[in-house]
């Protein structure tokens, strides 16, 4: 009985305390839902604070993009509009490069143009200050003139001369080729002396009359026009060795001949009458100064200076004492 007793107390304490239990429970339940919705409340206050904050970001977002994208069409415009410029310009430069290599390329015409004409001045110059005479060709139809005079002539160094103690005269301006030439020959051992050079006219005439005294008709064909007007020139020679002297005989014969028809040339000398030609008598002591030029052209190609056309020769006139 005690036990149906005990057992009855043990049971209503335990549903009191299970009571109690409950409750206790449920009210932390109701604590907990009161505070879920606080927290609730709060999240949404705080997430439409976030969405306007958001919006008004979005807005200023827009707003800028549209200004970027204004600047970005400016920038494309002013682009567009400076590469236009800048081909403009380019074509303004090709333009102007043109124009400038078209008047460089006239200014370079002219400066050689203008250098032309003073060369040719100069040649013109040059030509005047030489006697078109001393490359003339004198032959029985063309004389030269009996008062002809040399512009300036030379006393020839008496060391050279067959007779010292007599003064021979030679253009000054070729004298000082006959001068190196003299000087060489001596170098070489050649006994080559100078027994004739510049002769006057009047020089000329006694001494032709001297040759018809001594030689009658004959004189003519020794001492003819042609002949003399060369010795009046100034420019020309006859040589001799101091064993032949006045004579000449046999001179064709000697070194020195020899000597003179390997050398004269590089001295501007040449001989006007070699064997038979058809304008004088052989004559190989008599020698002509007619340039460098000339004499090694005449002598490269193996020509004698009367076989050639006047208009020939006169082109060497310009080098004549070079
Ligand atoms: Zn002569």
């Amino acid at each position: 009985m005690e036990k149906e007793k005990a057992k009855k107390i043990f049971v209503r304490v335990a549903a009191g305390a299970a009571a109690i239990l409950v409750g206790a429970a449920l009210a932390i339940l109701l604590a907990l839902i009161f505070w879920l919705k606080e927290n609730k409340i709060i999240l949404e206050n705080e997430l439409a604070q976030t969405r306007i904050g958001f919006l008004s970001l979005a807005k200023s977002l827009n707003v800028k993009i549209g200004d970027l994208n204004t600047s970005l069409e400016n920038t494309k415009r002013d682009l567009a509009i400076a590469s236009a410029q800048r081909d403009h310009l380019g074509l303004q430069y090709n333009d102007a490069m043109e124009k400038y290599l078209q008047e460089k390329s006239r200014m370079d015409d002219l400066h050689s143009q203008i250098g032309q004409i003073q060369g040719s001045v100069q040649t013109l110059e040059k030509l005047k200050s030489i006697d078109p005479e001393l490359l003339k060709k004198y032959s029985k139809v063309y004389f030269l003139n009996e008062n002809y005079i040399p512009e300036s002539l030379a006393a020839i160094d008496a060391k050279y001369v067959f007779k010292p103690e007599e003064s021979y005269l030679f253009h000054s301006k070729a004298w000082p080729f006959l001068q190196v030439m003299m000087a060489t020959a001596f170098a070489d051992g050649i006994d080559a002396k100078i027994i004739s050079a510049y002769r006057s006219f009047g020089e000329q005439m006694a001494l032709k009359s001297s040759y018809k005294v001594v030689y009658g008709s004959g004189a003519n064909q020794f001492s003819a026009d042609q002949g003399y007007s060369e010795h009046q020139l100034g420019t020309t020679i006859d040589f001799t060795t101091a064993k032949i002297g006045a004579s000449f005989s046999g001179f064709e014969k000697t070194a020195a001949y020899q000597w003179l028809k390997d050398n004269a040339h590089q001295y501007g000398f040449v001989l006007s009458y070699p064997e038979n030609n058809r304008h004088y008598q052989y004559e190989p002591w008599h020698w002509r100064f007619v340039g460098r030029d000339l004499a090694q052209k005449l002598h490269r190609e193996q020509k004698y200076f009367y076989d050639m056309d006047q208009r020939e020769i006169d082109e060497f006139l310009i080098s004549l004492f070079d």
